[in-house]
């Protein structure tokens, strides 16, 4: 039996175990379960980060370390020789009334507070040649860096076999059910097997985590990326204006994204609008050339959001030896890092979580899992 469980080696999962071991549990102490389901958020082709996710400059809550410790967390991928990462400038487009106004705005506001690591700036169109080639012909664009491009899915690969050569065990499993026992000792037990597992259990199922905890306000929005061949085209920054294109280290170009969401509009993601042609047009609406250029691939994934849109990080109440680490929603990258570091220090040495992502602050009576699920 190990000390730990993680069901669910996502992002979220992949990251909690690392920050486990930076905080001195040893490898052979910690499992990851996953079902390697293919629509999982960790699966995108190319994850954006940067420190401004939403459509203001105004720093939310925990962000600042939120960012910093996601950057230096791919800055360390690189450094080990992870190669599927770029860092290029962000910019954006000021054109549109409402969003333009808001990024602007917001921009003055914090532009002399920005820690130094961030360099950045309010500038004419026409001088975004000096990026290289950006082809807007926005009349004013924000612009900041660093900011970066990761194939996300090969990041989370690369980290898991590190993982396990550090001695951590995985295995390919869909957990069906869990349960507990407190004798000889508190422990829990995966779907009928009659064998202790671990003593204390994380689930970081990504969107699997809304049919286990159906009380729970989350909900699952999803989305695609289009992968596309720019031929001899070239482009130099990330262009974000109520959708994104950039440059992936792969050499192609990805466009995200739109989204079907289950929970308003019914349906599956096959039912969605024909995917290659949205991105196309979303994106054409930044880049011309968009409009002509073929898809390699188009991916699809959901992300799961808590109705507050801040993550679920933390012990679960009124189930002992049992936390949750998921609803990061769009914005893994940015935050996964960060919380998994908290919940490793609580989980490990009792050091206190930040408030925002708590999963105390939701009643426990909302916390009762499908009976299906969890048998204690
Ligand atoms: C279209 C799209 C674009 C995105 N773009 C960005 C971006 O640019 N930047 C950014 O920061 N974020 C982005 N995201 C969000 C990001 O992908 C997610 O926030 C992040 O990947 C969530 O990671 P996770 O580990 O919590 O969940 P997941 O990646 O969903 O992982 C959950 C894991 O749990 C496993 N699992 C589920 N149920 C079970 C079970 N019963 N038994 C065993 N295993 C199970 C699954 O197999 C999966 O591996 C995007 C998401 C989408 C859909």
């Amino acid at each position: 039996m190990v000390r730990y469980a993680i069901v669910g080696a996502g992002l979220a999962g992949v990251r909690l175990a690392t920050a486990l071991l930076r905080h001195g549990v040893s490898g052979t102490d910690v499992m990851l379960v996953d079902a390697d389901d293919p629509r999982r958020g960790s699966g995108a082709p190319a994850a954006i980060l940067h420190p401004f996710p939403g459509r203001t400059i105004t720093p939310k809550g925990d962000g600042w370390a939120e960012f910093r410790r996601a950057r230096q967390w791919l800055e360390g991928a690189r450094d080990l020789g992870f190669k599927s990462v770029d860092q290029l400038p962000m910019v954006r487009p000021l054109d549109d009334p409402e969003v333009g106004a808001k990024l602007r705005n917001s921009w003055m506001d914090v532009e002399s507070d920005l820690p130094s690591s961030i360099d950045g700036g309010i500038v004419p169109g026409t001088e975004l040649a000096r990026f290289g080639s950006v082809p807007t012909d926005a009349g004013s664009a924000l612009w900041y860096r660093p900011a970066y491009v990761v194939d996300l899915n090969a990041l989370v690969r690369w980290r898991a076999e590190q993982l396990a050569a550090e001695g951590v065990a995985f295995f390919e499993q869909r957990v069906e059910s869990l349960q507990f026992r407190t004798s000889p000792a508190p422990h829990w037990r995966f779907n009928s097997d009659e064998i202790p597992i671990a003593r204390e259990l994380v689930l970081s199922a990504g969107y699997g985590l809304h049919r286990w905890f159906p009380e729970i306000a989350t909900s699952g929005t999803g989305g695609e990326l289009g992968i596309f061949r720019p031929g001899s085209r070239q482009l130099d920054v990330i262009l974000n204006a109520s959708g994104h294109i950039a440059p992936t280290p792969g050499g192609d170009w990805v466009v995200g994204s739109t989204w079907w969401s289950p929970s308003n509009r019914g349906g599956r993601p096959e039912d969605a609008p024909e995917p290659a042609r949205s991105l196309r047009r979303k994106g054409a609406r930044l880049h011309s050339a968009l409009d002509s250029m073929p898809a390699r691939e188009i991916w699809s994934g959901i992300r799961l959001s808590f109705g507050d849109h801040q993550p679920l990080s933390g012990p679960i109440p009124g189930i002992e030896h049992a936390h949750v680490l998921g609803a990061f929603g769009s914005t893994g990258l940015y935050r996964t890092a960060f919380h998994a570091e908290q919940l490793a220090g609580f989980m490990v040495h009792g050091h206190e979580l930040p408030q925002l992502a708590d999963p105390r602050r939701i009643s426990t009576q909302k916390w009762s899992p499908n009976p299906a699920f969890i048998h204690r």
